[in-house]
């Protein structure tokens, strides 16, 4: 059996095409251009890159961007100061600051200084206790994405066994709560779990978020389990050069589950496209509008 391979690059692109359909008929009946406003503090290269993505998918969207590039010695009452002008700007209407900030800065006192409605990346402690109460919140955007792909899979998640390995605040925490939400029975596992492989032998759907390259093999997985591989590890390859992997080893595991993301390809571009969609929600939530139809969880 091979598995059948959950192509997050080709939804992604999908839903690019939905929200830019949203964003043309939010301007067209509304006047209103959804906008975003990236904030990015020092040199970090990965973190360039990401924010550069980040600004030309959303004005490809259709959408107001706007990117805040501070020097890495940037004062936290300086920070601070921008945040609150962009939380009264009326063009924005999704923030997002982007992690790592250098250690001078205290990051959850800036994420929870972001307006909550704005909080495009769902970090702000009131969008965590939203969503772990069960109520309309903003949803971090990669367990987001991953939620969209089992749900175009499944269908109906209902009295699925899921279990997510790892338990960081932006991945593992609240893909556990979301599947919670989809009626899933969940399971969290983590650095201190004591027998990983006999869990996931239970598992319909796994959930792998712990950034070690290749760490589940094919054997530990429930045949015909699907797999959401949100690791992104690079490895050296014999040549000298590098090469991208995700956390299950997707050789074996392609042979045993009936349903696998590749690395990449798979969850990475559903991230940026649930930053586009949740700030297409924050732009509809803050005017009064009815929500679009397959833009949240
Ligand atoms: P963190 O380092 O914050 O968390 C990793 C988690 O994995 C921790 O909870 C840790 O447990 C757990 N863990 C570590 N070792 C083991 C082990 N041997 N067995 C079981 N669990 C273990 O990572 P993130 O959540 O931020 O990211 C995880 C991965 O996802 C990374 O590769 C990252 O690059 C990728 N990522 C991809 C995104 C995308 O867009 N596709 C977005 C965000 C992240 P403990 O808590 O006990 O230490």
């Amino acid at each position: 059996m091979s598995a059948q391979i959950i192509d997050g690059k080709a939804f992604a692109a999908s839903l690019r095409t939905r929200i830019a359909e949203h964003v043309t008929r939010l301007k067209a009946d509304h006047g209103l251009t959804p906008g975003l406003a990236v904030v990015i503090v020092g040199e970090d290269p990965a973190s360039q890159v990401y924010v550069r993505n980040k600004g030309k998918q959303t004005r490809e969207a259709g959408m107001h961007s706007v990117e805040h590039a501070l020097p890495a010695e940037t004062s936290e009452s300086d920070l601070l100061a921008l945040i609150d002008q962009l939380n009264s700007d009326p063009a924005i209407h999704g923030i997002l600051v982007q992690l790592p900030l250098p250690d001078h800065l205290n990051e959850d006192l800036v994420i929870n200084a972001i307006d909550p409605a704005k909080d495009v990346d769902g970090f702000h402690i009131s969008n965590v206790g939203l969503l772990g109460t069960g109520q309309k919140s903003m949803v971090p955007c990669t367990p987001l994405g991953c939620v969209m792909l089992l749900k175009d899979h499944y269908g109906s998640l209902e009295g699925l066994n899921a279990v997510v390995v790892g338990r960081s605040n932006i991945v593992g925490k609240p893909m556990a709560q979301l599947l919670l939400g989809q009626s899933c029975t969940v399971t969290i596992a983590h650095s201190r779990t004591k027998d990983l492989p006999k869990l996931l032998g239970e598992a319909d759907i796994v959930v792998a978020a712990v950034g070690r390259p290749e760490m589940i093999p094919g054997d530990w997985i429930k045949p015909g389990a699907t797999i959401i591989d949100v690791g992104i590890n690079r490895i050296p390859k014999e040549d000298g050069k590098t090469r991208l992997v995700g956390d299950v080893d997707f050789a074996s595991a392609q042979s045993r589950a009936g349903a696998i993301t590749p690395v990449p390809g798979g969850v990475g571009p559903m991230t940026i496209a649930c930053l586009l969609a949740n700030t297409v929600t924050a732009c509809c939530r803050t005017h009064g509008l009815a929500e679009p139809d397959g833009l949240t969880a």
